[in-house]
């Protein structure tokens, strides 16, 4: 059972999570906690005065404040973190000295979020009747490479998380995003990084069921800030569930689910402001055949159309062009061509004006901004027939930029100008789910 941040962000949530805790002892729950709301950024704050050797102690101050309050209201005794917190103020005082700020004295200043919301939440589950004890997820086995800011998992932490957890009586509480490398140094697993925490430890469980506990009712048919009856999604595959991610859907990071996926573990989104609602499950297969599950919008889109009519049956220009692509380090999205054009799409926030200056020693070049890439996801669309006319029938007199469909499994997706998307996404939405 994960807790992201907003589900430890107060003592009136951490009671509410101790509740939920409660209701699912006999399975035996392991729990993996985030830092609370907003301190992850708070410690990268404090750390960055710091290294500037500026002012960094009102900062810091208010950061252990929360902290301070949150136990008092809890009934939990401030000894609870008092090694963190002394080792926190000397870690900053030490880095207002040396002024060094790496990637690497960044995880271990982050850590320290984690580090104190998981002795915190133990100390109560204990103070309310159920035992239970905070691990440092490094001690517990957790071994990463040394990639600081965006580690991956070492194979062996599976088994050793197995060792160590299999002995455990009461409860574990698990620092969630921290880990170690193998020179003992501090890591973290990436933004976010508590949900992959829960992934990889169900999976060192073999547990019969990961649960991500956050602030929404699992995935939805479409972003409900656009679409007002958008709805939970009940079950969606792996690859949905992946594909979704990637195009925007905040709810599971693609990486997060691949050790649930390796095991066949059901992921399961739930929402703690609502914790009776079933949310939605991540299942390697789900059974229906083909279907839409949601319609997902990104913004900020560029399109970089190439023309020239040297393209016309020629072989390796569009080598010559992502070559150029490769060389600028920046990946294109969707692409479509013609005989004597080829449209790239790319994340409209990348600076692409030295690419284009590249590409137009090969053809002649225009860039379209503000574009929004509408998709239309599910399982087996590919094999949907009259997919096309179906969602393009609705959307009026819309002018469709571009399209990809049908070679991928799982989306459909079009281009069309921003300021149009909100609008075909309502359509789309009531085509396919009726509101
Ligand atoms: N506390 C970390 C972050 O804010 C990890 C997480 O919340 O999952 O990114
Ligand atoms: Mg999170």
């Amino acid at each position: 059972m994960k807790f992201g941040g907003t589900s430890v962000g107060n003592a009136e949530r951490i009671r509410n999570l101790a509740k939920i805790v409660q209701s699912h002892l006999s399975r035996r729950p392991v729990v993996v906690v985030s830092a609370f709301s907003g301190i992850t950024d708070g410690l990268i704050e404090v750390a960055y005065l710091a290294s500037k050797g500026e002012e960094f102690s009102a900062k810091l101050d208010g950061i252990l404040d929360r902290h301070y309050k949150t136990m008092d209201e809890l009934g939990v005794g401030h000894g609870t973190i008092k090694s963190e917190t002394s080792q926190l103020r000397s870690f900053m005082n030490r880095l207002h000295e040396s002024k060094e700020l790496t990637p690497k004295v960044l995880d271990t200043a982050v850590s320290f979020g984690e580090r104190m919301s998981s002795r915190i939440v133990a100390a109560y589950m204990t103070r309310v009747g159920m035992e239970a004890v905070a691990y440092d997820a490094y001690d517990i086995g957790l071994v990463t490479d040394s990639n600081f800011g965006d580690a991956e998992v070492l194979p062996e932490a599976y088994a050793s998380i197995n060792k160590k957890l299999a002995r455990a009586k009461a409860i574990p509480v698990i620092t969630g995003f921290i880990a170690k490398d193998k020179e003992g140094d501090i890591t973290t697993l990436g933004r976010g990084g508590s949900d992959y925490t829960s992934t990889i430890v169900g999976s060192a469980l073999d547990a019969d069921e990961i649960q991500i506990w956050t602030d929404v009712n699992g995935i939805m048919t479409a972003d409900p800030k656009i679409v007002s009856g958008a709805r939970t999604i009940d079950s969606v595959s792996y690859a949905e569930a992946s594909e979704l991610a990637f195009l925007g859907a905040k709810v599971l990071h693609p990486k997060t689910i691949l050790p649930a996926v390796e095991k066949s573990i059901p992921v399961r989104i739930l929402n703690t402001f609502n914790p009776t609602h079933k949310g939605t499950v991540v299942l390697g297969d789900v059974k229906a055949k083909s279907r839409v599950i949601s319609i997902a919008c990104q913004k900020k889109i560029q399109v970089i159309n190439l023309t020239t009519s040297k393209m016309f049956r020629m072989h390796g220009f569009l080598r010559q062009v992502f070559e150029i692509f490769d060389r600028h380090k920046i990946s294109a999205d969707m692409v479509s061509t013609s005989e004597v054009s080829v449209s790239i799409t790319l994340d409209g926030r990348q600076q692409t004006g030295a690419l284009v200056d590249d590409l137009k020693k090969l053809a002649r070049v225009s860039v379209m901004r503000d574009r929004a890439k509408i998709s239309i996801v599910g399982k087996g669309m590919a094999h949907m027939p009259g997919i096309i006319g179906k969602w393009s029938s609705c959307l009026g007199n819309m002018y469709i930029e571009m399209i990809s469909s049908s070679t991928s499994e799982v989306n459909d997706g079009f281009i069309i100008e921003e300021k149009y998307a909100d609008e075909a996404v309502r359509k789309l939405h009531k085509r396919f789910f009726g509101s």
